[in-house]
């Protein structure tokens, strides 16, 4: 809530969610997250080899309120999934998220009562990273298409156009109970 949501639509909004889309791509910081193996690779990609240093982002915030990006870092375990939940809903808007490896983006090879099938069922998902774990140079690419994610962040009515649309896909889209895959 606030100054974005009163912003009417049209030229000067457009060129305010231009510039908001570059500083908030210029400023990310992921929260501390990581659940299991997948981890170890995004504290490389914070080390001095990978520097994630130049994209201004090298500061994981201990705090949810401090950060803007969750990297989903190992599988979630159903124990973890509401505190995962938790965290996300801590953090202020507009925030996006990085399922980190395949097993976080669809419980991987852990099909099994004990493993949430994918971060998605839990939190929304921006970018889905393949790889068992990734390396930084995939978790990189990743951030960076996050990047061009948040530059066309959309504000005030346009960010309420683009909701109701987002929204009115997600209830056309068929659930999973009805999913034909491997399992079926
Ligand atoms: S994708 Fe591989 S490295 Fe990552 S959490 Fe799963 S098993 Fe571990």
């Amino acid at each position: 809530m606030g100054i974005q949501e009163s912003l009417p639509g049209g030229v000067i909004l457009t060129s305010l969610e231009t510039v908001a889309g570059l500083a908030r791509a210029g400023s990310m910081w992921p929260a501390t997250f990581g659940l299991a193996c997948c981890s170890i690779e995004m504290m490389s990609t914070g080390g001095p080899r990978w520097d994630l240093a130049r994209f201004g982002m090298e500061v994981f915030r201990g705090s949810p309120r401090q950060a803007d990006l969750m990297i989903v870092a190992g599988r979630v375990s159903q124990k973890m999934a509401p505190v995962m939940r938790q965290v996300y809903d801590q953090m202020p808007d507009p925030k996006w998220v990085i399922a980190m490896g395949v097993c976080a983006s669809s419980g991987g090879m852990f099909n099994n009562y004990a493993i949430v099938q994918g971060a998605d069922h839990i939190v929304p998902v921006d970018v889905y990273l393949p790889g068992c774990p990734p390396r930084p140079e995939m978790l990189i690419d990743a951030i960076l298409k996050v990047h061009e994610k948040a530059k066309a962040t959309k504000m005030g009515a346009h960010r309420q156009a683009e909701i109701t649309e987002l929204e009115e896909l997600a209830l056309q889209a068929e659930p999973t109970s009805a999913m034909k895959g491997l399992l079926r």
